[in-house]
């Protein structure tokens, strides 16, 4: 029962392509002579042909990083396993063991992706706290100071998580963590001060340096393990929060708070280089005729498919695309002045005028109008938006399904 649940949940919740061997014989079989592409194992210690572990045994052998899920479980029966270096062990006594195992699995792949920093001065200690990492899936840098580290954080970019010794020559823990916390915040990056000082104030002034945690040695394995998984699970809670704030929830697009966050930002930054930039608001035509005739599900599935259309074009590119909210979006362009935008906007008017949804065997096609203002100088973000609401508003005027800005109007004038 729990092998064909587990099959169908590391399918269907992790996308995985799922082996089941019932016995140790299948797994022999499974692993072949000549190599093998399982990435992970979920191990049971108490096979029909192999109960005493045999089967970890063999995991470990060929290489594949494995999670015991055992129903039997005493000090004896942990040592071993720990001996071995698992990724993790689950234990089948209770309701949640299945969900836990799933939590172990997705939380072993994600590691993957995440790089963490081990500081210390002594390379014994370094290589135990390497190995904890290494077999939990992470990804390792070493730094052999407090200067070293600082250097290191430079370097990769992308460390989210250090754990530190204490007692180092140039610069100690506790000063390397408030170096750490003067460039990053701890919704960024997590530090765990791991020491074998008896001062016992040592781990609240760690704490109150900054620091996520503290461990003294001898440390349990399992215990740091699971301060350092809390932490990152933290830190991912944290990534997520920021995405789910910034997009829109039917699109997927940025939303409109993200929108005003950002694109000032951008601006100022093509101002301080006296570059132009400009900003465009577009709008579905008769879009509340589309929704009365259809209903609003096409009418979403129309929004939908307009933003995909949109995301496919801006892609890659330095643009700020959002939907502003209803069958509104707005697109900033970086290093664009009026003219060369107007010029990019009408592609776009044109390439989505051909976009079609079919809805009751029906092809539904839209048209769209577009306002776009240039940024020349410093002035408040909302006036230049209002200044390409304005322009919309011309769009929709002069019979919609066109782009209207400061350069048409100028053109408009000329002729
Ligand atoms: P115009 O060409 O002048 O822009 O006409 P319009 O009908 O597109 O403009 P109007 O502002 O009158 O109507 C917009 C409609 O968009 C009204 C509203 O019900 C619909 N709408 C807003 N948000 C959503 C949404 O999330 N889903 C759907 N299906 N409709 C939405
Ligand atoms: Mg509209
Ligand atoms: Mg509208």
């Amino acid at each position: 029962m729990f092998s064909s649940i587990l099959t169908h949940r590391f399918h269907t919740e992790l996308g995985f392509e799922v082996t089941h061997c019932a016995s140790l014989k299948a797994l022999n079989e499974a692993l072949g002579p000549d190599g093998h592409d399982f990435t992970i194992a979920v191990v049971d210690l108490n096979l029909p042909d192999s109960p005493h572990g045999e089967a970890l045994d063999v995991m470990i052998a060929h290489g594949v990083p494995a999670i015991v899920f055992t129903g039997y479980f005493d000090v004896g029966v942990r040592n071993r396993i720990m001996e071995r270096c698992v990724v993790d062990y689950v234990l089948k006594d209770n309701e949640f063991a299945l969900d836990n195992l799933v939590a172990s699995v997705r939380r072993a792949i994600s590691n993957r992706r995440t790089r963490v920093l081990v500081v210390d001065d002594l390379p014994s200690a370094r290589q135990v706290l390497v190995d904890l990492l290494t077999a939990q899936q992470f990804m390792v840098a070493v730094a052999a100071s407090g200067v070293e580290a600082l250097e290191a954080l430079d370097r990769h970019g992308d460390i989210e998580l250090v754990l530190t010794d204490h007692h180092m020559p140039d610069m100690d823990g506790y000063e390397l963590t408030r170096r750490i916390r003067q460039r990053y915040g701890s919704d960024r990056m997590r530090v765990i001060g791991v020491s074998s000082s008896n001062d016992r104030l040592l781990s609240a002034a760690f704490l109150k340096a900054g620091a996520s945690d503290f461990v003294y040695r001898p440390f349990v394995p399992e215990e740091l393990q699971c301060r350092i998984a809390q932490n990152v699970e933290t830190l991912m809670q944290i990534k997520q929060l920021r995405v789910a704030a910034a997009s829109d929830y039917l699109t997927g697009l940025y939303n409109r708070r993200y929108f005003y966050d950002q694109a000032p930002r951008l601006v100022n930054d093509c101002l301080r280089r006296a570059l132009p930039s400009s900003v465009a608001i577009l709008d579905i035509d008769h879009f509340k005729r589309l929704n009365d005739t259809y209903g609003h599900e096409i009418g979403d599935q129309m929004l939908k498919a307009v933003a995909d259309r949109l995301q496919t074009l801006f892609v890659g590119s330095d643009n700020l695309l959002s939907r502003l909210g209803g069958e509104e979006f707005a697109i900033l362009f970086t290093e664009m002045d009026s003219q060369a935008a107007t010029d990019l906007c009408d592609k776009v008017r044109a390439d989505l005028s051909c976009l079609k949804i079919t809805a009751d065997d029906e092809e539904l096609s839209v048209t769209v109008s577009i306002g776009v203002a240039e940024i020349s100088g410093y002035e408040a973000f909302e006036n230049y938006l209002n200044a390409a609401d304005q322009f919309l508003y011309m769009a929709k005027h002069k019979g919609r399904n066109q782009v209207y800005s400061d350069a048409r109007m100028t053109q408009e004038a000329a002729q």
